[in-house]
């Protein structure tokens, strides 16, 4: 198999179709392996750590959960992890997914005082019968795994929401601060593509809310004869419409990475359309990886970027948007 920089060398010699059609006659949208994506562009050093692994020939849910944590144990990063804005009674509740090349999937749902929900869904995958495990029952799994229990919010989170207080208006803020949560997509050198998705969730969310980001299907979703998509930005808009599950069947029907990712922006914007509501103040950014190692992004609003590791280096890409 050609690589990429084979092929630009060697696609005019005519050793790749150059109708850019497959046996089965669907469009080939190439690409490289390995590579790891991850949204928003602060994922660069998440990437870093993941291509630790990929680059030496490792497997792409050792790379995605080791890239994921990177953002997860920031403090800095105020809507990952330790450190996460809380929800408006001042509980930090954290929220992730995992899903391997066979479609093996894990996740946590509103885990409180565990800094890293990405590698605790991991071992729900790998360790129970079940897919998903919520609250109370997700912190006593946690335990029970040997994770250690702690304080998520950092005192900088803290003001935040004590701030938040003063006028308590729930407002999704489009783009905040360019770095939510972060989902993240990689194809090993083996061709084994997995993803992962973790968050704190919407600052000042509700008590016991719980978005996209953990569901199989809505922020992540990963089939290893199409490929895999994850999801960004206001979480209830990605659920309703199956987002990553979309973009995934979107790419197995022989759409690019991109067109896929558009496909789901428009059926957000016509579904709101339809109800006659706004979305001025929403932000959903789609990013999807195929099987074949091409990738894409496309989100509703400008603003939306990403992080991309291959054979041509660690570097960000900003989305095409729909308004
Ligand atoms: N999608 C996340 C959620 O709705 C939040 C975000 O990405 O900003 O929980």
């Amino acid at each position: 198999m050609l690589n990429r920089k084979q092929f630009l060398k060697t696609g005019l010699l005519g050793t790749i179709p150059l109708s850019g059609l497959g046996f089965s006659g669907k469009k080939k949208h190439v690409g490289s392996k390995p590579v790891v994506i991850a949204t928003w562009f602060t994922a660069l050093r998440a990437n870093e750590a993941a291509w630790e692994i990929l680059g030496n020939g490792g497997y792409a849910l050792d790379a995605v959960e080791a890239g994921v944590m990177v953002e997860e144990n920031d403090p800095k990063n105020m809507s990952v992890g330790y450190g996460g804005r809380p929800d408006r009674e001042g509980n930090v509740s954290l929220d992730a997914c995992i899903m391997d090349e066979r479609g093996e999937c894990g996740a946590v749902v509103f885990l409180q005082n565990y800094k890293n929900p990405i590698s605790v869904a991991r071992k729900v995958m790998e360790e129970t019968p079940h897919i998903m495990l919520a609250g109370k029952g997700a912190q006593q799994f946690a335990k029970e795994q040997g994770f250690e229990e702690m304080d998520l919010l950092t005192p900088e989170a803290k003001k935040a929401w004590e701030n938040w207080l003063k006028t308590s208006e729930y407002k999704p803020v489009v783009n905040i601060e360019n770095h939510d949560t972060i989902g993240m997509l990689a194809l090993d050198a083996d061709g084994r593509l997995c993803g992962a998705c973790t968050t704190s969730g919407a600052a000042w969310k509700m008590h016991g809310r719980v978005g996209d980001s953990p569901i199989i299907g809505a922020g992540l979703f990963v089939d290893p004869e199409a490929g895999g998509a994850c999801a960004t930005g206001l979480g209830e808009e990605v659920v309703k419409t199956a987002g990553s599950a979309l973009i995934v069947e979107m790419m197995r029907q022989g759409h690019s990475p991109e067109e896929a990712c558009k496909i789901a922006v428009d059926r957000i914007i016509s579904r709101n359309k339809k109800a006659g509501k706004s979305l001025k103040n929403t932000q959903v950014g789609y990013l999807a990886l195929n099987k074949d190692g091409a990738f894409g992004a496309y989100s509703i609003q400008k603003g939306f970027n990403y992080a991309v590791y291959n054979e041509d280096g660690n570097r960000r890409l900003d989305s095409g948007f729909r308004v």
